[in-house]
């Protein structure tokens, strides 16, 4: 059976985290993806969450608290700024949520030159065999740069050092999310 997009990154997420990794969340929005980082490192490991609004971070950090998680720096900042935060020197893995958060303003919206920052500052830390996905929404406004901001960069990168897929339904209407998963092959 073929996964939805959000099934299969939190499938491919769950195979490469191990109990014990720091893990990140560049965009908790309502923190669906930060519960589940947090149950998949356990106490033993660590979650950064960032989102630039306040209510974004107040509802990850309900969520947290209704799900008795303490593993979890909640940072009401840009994801850009990943190296002024933490300091560990490897990340088990991260995930991205690119567009709006649902049911709100939707101006406020992930942009290309943060996001491909930030993706740069985790490459830098990822473990070997671990894995950054990004779950990309490109329908609204200013969208369609930050797809092809991206896609250009991701496509880019060194085939000797990182695979990257691209798990996309071609049948779907309406300018559907669809992923992608960089893979580190090995540390340097
Ligand atoms: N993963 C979330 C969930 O489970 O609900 C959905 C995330 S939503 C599609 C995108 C989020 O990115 C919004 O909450 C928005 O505030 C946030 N965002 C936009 N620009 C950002 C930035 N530069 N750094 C961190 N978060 C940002």
């Amino acid at each position: 059976m073929l996964l939805n997009i959000l099934t299969y990154a939190h499938t491919l997420l769950r195979e490469s985290l191990k109990e014990g990794d720091i893990a990140i969340d560049a965009t908790c929005g309502n923190g669906h993806d930060t519960l589940f980082l947090s149950q998949t490192v356990g106490s033993a490991g660590k979650v950064y969450g960032f989102d630039i609004q306040e209510q974004a971070i107040q509802k990850t950090q309900e969520k947290l608290q209704e799900n008795d998680c303490h593993n979890v720096s909640l940072i009401q900042d840009s994801h850009e700024k990943i190296p002024e935060y933490i300091k560990e020197d490897i990340f088990g893995g991260a995930i991205f949520n690119l567009g709006y958060l649902p049911k709100s303003d939707k101006s406020i919206i992930t942009k290309p030159h943060s996001t491909l920052a930030a993706i740069e500052a985790i490459l830098e830390k990822l473990k070997t065999k671990g894995l950054i996905i990004l779950v990309i929404y490109y329908g609204h406004s200013g969208g369609l740069e930050e797809k092809e901001a991206v896609l250009s960069y991701t496509s880019q990168l060194n085939q000797k050092e990182y695979q990257v897929l691209q798990y996309k339904f071609i049948n779907q209407q309406n300018q559907a999310p669809f992923l992608i998963a960089i893979e580190k092959k090995k540390r340097s």
